[in-house]
């Protein structure tokens, strides 16, 4: 099996109010694991023990704190190299990523590629690799980021962009976000019965107090309205929303951010 295609064994740790920060355990040195994105030092320390761990990376998204403030206390701990764009905003950084780049990390048999997918923050990056997508606050289960910094363009650009991966990506987020997104997104589509049914088996691994996530790719294109924009249905919706034609599907993806935006 090819290193690519080996499924990485990930574990959620569960921070703040509704935060993953994801647990990637080296294939070649299982007690060696990359932290991603974590808000939050205490959970993570606390899980490396439990599992006798140790740090070996830390790969951060973007700058928000709820999914870098644990870096100091991190670092702290162990001087790992910190990855993650290139942003003042993010302060001990031992390596800078852009679009399109390889990240090797050789000792661990970990490599990904990086992806620029502005929207959410103007650096936004994500990590793909081993068929796995780490994807901060882009793409949520059912849903997507709120735009803090970029236009509905680009969030748009970027979310086609991973849409384009292969259909059996898993896709790691930073929030469990699911349900309610999976509320919008029946306003959005009534008779769409997959994301009816999703809505069933989330709801009943929320009960349990169950992650939803890692998703897959080819979920979220039959039931995230943010990667349905050139279905019929959605964009009759968000016309019924704006109260005008929309021109395209990128007129669509900024109807259906800004109605999500006020929808309870
Ligand atoms: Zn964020
Ligand atoms: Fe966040």
């Amino acid at each position: 099996m090819s290193n690519q295609s080996m499924q990485l064994r990930v574990r959620p740790v569960r921070a703040l109010a509704d935060n993953y920060i994801w647990l990637i355990e080296s294939p070649r040195a299982p007690s060696q694991v990359v932290v991603v994105d974590p808000g939050d030092a205490a959970p993570v320390i606390a899980e490396l023990e439990r599992r006798g761990a140790s740090l070996a990376a830390i790969l951060l998204t973007h700058h928000h704190p709820d999914h870098i403030a644990g870096v100091p206390a991190l670092l702290a701990l162990a001087r790992v190299p910190v990855i993650g764009p290139a942003d003042g905003r993010i302060p001990f950084l031992t390596r800078s990523l852009a679009d399109a780049e390889r990240l090797e990390l050789g000792d661990l048999g970990l490599a990904f590629e990086s992806l620029h997918v502005p929207g959410h923050t103007l650096t936004h990056l994500a990590f793909c690799g081993h068929g796995a997508l780490f994807c901060g606050d882009t793409l949520f289960s059912a849903g997507c980021g709120r735009l803090f910094e970029g236009t509905a363009l680009q969030m748009n650009a970027s979310l086609n962009r991973l849409r384009g991966l292969p259909p059996d990506t898993r896709i790691y987020c930073g929030h469990e976000y699911t349900e309610a997104n999976l509320r919008f997104a029946l306003a959005v589509e009534p008779h769409n019965e997959a994301a009816r049914h999703y809505r069933d088996s989330a709801a009943t691994l929320c009960a349990k107090g169950l992650p939803t996530l890692p998703s897959q790719l080819s979920l979220e294109i039959r039931v995230n309205p943010f990667l349905r924009c050139g279905e019929a249905a959605v964009r009759r919706s968000a016309e019924w929303h704006a109260g005008r034609p929309l021109p395209d599907a990128a007129a669509v993806f900024g109807e259906l951010r800004a109605w999500k935006d006020q929808f309870r």
